[in-house]
Formats: C-alpha cells, structure tokens, sequence
C-alpha cells in the first residue's frame, strides 16, 4: 500500500516544508488522475494560499482535468458547490483550518459535496507514489475562475432558516471571523437577514493578526468584551476556514460546542422525535437534552466524515462535534458555520437570549488528562484498561469508555501523537476529578511497566 498522506483533516503541514510547491503538484496529479472533468478549488485567507492553490490546479491541468477556481471562501461553501453542481467530479480546499499560520493543507471533497472517503484519499497516494508524467499536450485540462459560489452558498443558507421570524427579531451579532474565509460571507449572510453585525477581525489577511484561528476561549477575550459591551444577542466566532462556529452570550459567557449542540440539537427535534449523532467524547448533555426530548444519540467515532456518513446512513434529524461543528441534514453533510450562525439566530429568535436557553441545561463536569505514551503500547495499554475492569459497561467505539452511575470515563489514544488523553465526564465535579486521576495512575501504571 502506497504510504498515506491524508489526515483527518486532509493533508496538512508547514508551508515549504511538508508542503512544497513541488509536493503540491504532484499531488494535484494525483487528485486530477482520480477525478474527471470538472474540478472545484478554493482556498482561505492564508498567505500562502495562492502558492498552494495554483500549484494544486496546475497538476489537475497536467492530468487532464478542467480546474474551477472558486476563489477565497468557507470549505462549507465549497462543499455546497460541489455538491449541488452534478458535472463536478469532486473539490479541493486548500485550508489547515484553525492551524497556526505558517501551516497549510489540501483537503479532497467528494461528488457528493461531503468529506472524502478514505477509500477514495488511497487511490489519490497510489497514483501520488506512482507519479505520472500527465497527459499528452492536446488533452491538457483548462482553468476558468468561477464567480458567485460564496452567494449561492449564502442564499442556500437564508432558505433553510425561518428567514421572517430572524429579519423580525431586529438581533445584533458580534461577528469575529479570525481574519478567515468567511470575512465576506458571514456579514452578507447577517445581512440578508437583517441583523445588525459588528465585526471583528474580519480582514483577509493571511497572518491572523487578530488572535489564532482555534475558537477556544482564551482567543475570544475581545470577542467577549465587544458583545458584552454591544450588548449583542449573540456573539459569534468562526475558525480559519468556517466549518465551525461557536458563540458567546450577551452576558459575555463563552458557550462550549457541546452547549451549542445541545441546544440546536433540542430544537431540531422540537417537530418530533429523532436520532442525533455525536462522537463518543462529546459530553453527555447532549444525550440528557436529547432523550428529554424523546430523541436518540447514536455515538461513533472522532472525526466529523465519520459522524456525517453515519448522519447520512441512519437518515438523523441532526448531528455535530463538541467543538462547534454542527451537521444540518436539511442543507449538506458537512460541518457548517454559516449554517450554524442562522440557525442558532433562529434557535434565539424563537426562544429568547441565549443565556437564558444556557442556564436550562444541566451541568456536568469535565476533567481532561493526557498521559506520553509510546505508540506500539497503546492498544496493549486499551486491552490492559478493558480487563481491568471485565464487568463494567463499556464502549469501545473509539478508545474505551467506562460507563459509570455517576458520570463516564473515555480514554482515546491519540491517532499523530505517543499520547493518550484520558476524559471523565460527571454531575460530580469530584467525581470527575478524582477518577480521571485514578484512571491517569492506572494507564501511566501499564505503561512504565511495559516500557522497561
Ligand atoms: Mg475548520
């Protein structure tokens, strides 16, 4: 089997490091030997985005492909593109997400406008290892720019939300785009739905001169302190390039993904009884919110193709990771800022203010432990955790977790790093102190004595 390139998140690296021009064309020969006919590219706001980009559209040309170059915009509206155009064969985003700056990545889109199969990613490195000349010179494939995709990909969204009960509302939203791909679609989308936007970082500019990319809480502080300050219904926050968003409330509290998901997770479930899906590390407010509504979760593995392609297979009425990438099945399957801002927009204007909505859930506590472990002991040091305890409820989805009356334990090994990060979740927040601890010793345990 040819040696793999594609991550989780596509393939990502440093810029003229890992990522060269050079191993961008031959992987764009690659990707233009898998696909046929039309191709769409896009790209974020980084600064090496044209580098990479047209490095990428040059070995789709050279295996005889035609390349759509969509321009600066969120991977979703990419996605939304591809999918919603038949003749187009497939998509690559050039994007590392909410990785530091001097990062980059190519990430592949299938026909169907979702994540690509893993199946499909092999046979991309196998024509990669077996790199080819390209095609003769008359079948040489064409490069056309292509206009418009950010505002169908807007106005798709603005059709999917109850746009007359957003534009009534009158809301205000602090909007902080981390200087990302979605500096022009998400004050358009406000837009159009008659919301007042105050923007922050919303420049295009590849450095993130404004804070890093990740939307965590310590990088929000001037998000925080502008939608206290405006007294804004909401704040909101997208990463590098907009499949996730999270929100702040006019109180100026940071809302954590799992709250997010509980919430539109509740409310899509307000017409009747579905399934939601989620990875197994996601918090077990979502389960408790869920089942009040006489729902199902359904858990799988980390990683959002994965929750999307179970979302798709089992027909669930909703879906998403803690980390604010939510899942609409009524626009695509793929994580999707935008989509998010509108609906939780609608969620605020059919419900009232967020914070409210926030002080509804119930609360648990989260404890989170990583332990170095070497990668050759990490499914010995999982089988070693499961015979430790042979009787007790446990899920082995992804990791092992320990299902407990007071709350869970998951322990995951990492899939790039020697380490293995250890959860608990519980009401309790000793409980969820003193068992992640309890479980570090174990798990550090196995692995010093195995190491001698
Ligand atoms: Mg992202």
């Amino acid at each position: 089997m040819a040696p793999r390139l594609f991550g989780t998140n596509g393939v990502r690296g440093i810029v003229n490091e890992g990522i060269t021009a050079e191993f961008a064309l031959r992987l764009g020969k690659a990707i233009g030997r898998f696909m046929s006919g039309n191709v769409a590219i896009g790209s974020d706001t980084r600064t090496s985005a044209d580098m990479v980009k047209y490095a990428v559209a040059s070995g789709i040309m050279a295996s005889g492909q035609r390349v759509l170059d969509l321009g600066v915009l969120p991977t979703p509206a990419l996605q939304y593109f591809v999918k919603t155009h038949n003749r187009v064969s497939g998509g690559v985003m050039i994007t590392a997400s909410h990785n530091p700056p001097e990062f980059n990545g190519i990430k592949c889109v299938d026909s169907d406008g979702t994540e690509m199969h893993r199946s499909n990613e092999e046979r991309i490195e196998e024509n990669f290892a077996e790199d080819s000349p390209g095609v003769p010179w008359d079948a040489v494939g064409s490069y056309e720019k292509v206009s418009g995709a950010s505002e169908s990909y807007v106005n798709a969204i603005v059709s999917k939300v109850d746009a007359a009960k957003i534009r009534a509302a009158n809301l205000t939203v602090a909007l902080d785009v981390a200087n990302g791909a979605a500096y022009k679609t998400a004050p358009l989308l406000l837009k159009k739905l008659n919301v007042r936007a105050v923007t922050l970082n919303a420049n295009p500019q590849g450095e993130f001169p404004g804070h890093p990319s990740e939307p965590t809480e310590g990088n929000l502080s001037d998000l925080i302190r502008l939608t206290k300050s405006l007294k804004a219904d909401l704040g909101v926050a997208h990463d590098g390039d907009a499949d996730r968003a999270v929100f702040v409330t006019r109180k100026g509290e940071y809302v954590s993904g799992d709250k997010s998901l509980a919430l539109l997770a509740s409310y899509a479930l307000d017409d009747g009884p579905g399934t939601v899906v989620t990875p197994v590390s996601t918090s077990s407010v979502v389960e408790e919110v869920v089942r009040g509504k006489d729902g199902d979760v359904v858990y799988t593995a980390v990683g959002s193709p994965i929750v999307a392609r179970k979302m798709m297979e089992i027909g669930a009425a909703f879906g998403g990771e803690e980390n604010g990438g939510l899942i609409f099945p009524e626009m695509q399957y793929c994580r999707d800022a935008g989509m998010t801002l509108a609906k939780m927009l609608e969620f605020v204007a059919v419900k009232g203010p967020l914070h409210a909505q926030i002080e509804k859930l119930p609360v648990y506590y989260v404890e989170k432990a990583k332990i170095d472990c070497p990668d050759h002991l990490k499914d010995g040091l999982m089988e070693a955790m499961l015979a430790l305890e042979p009787d007790r409820e446990s899920d082995t989805t992804d990791g092992v977790k320990f299902i407990f009356k007071e709350g869970w334990v998951l322990m995951r090994p990492s899939g790039t790093e020697p380490i293995f990060r250890i959860y608990t979740e519980s009401k309790d927040k000793e409980w969820a102190v003193s068992k992640c601890a309890e479980y570090v010793e174990k798990a550090k345990a196995f692995v010093t004595q195995n190491s001698l």
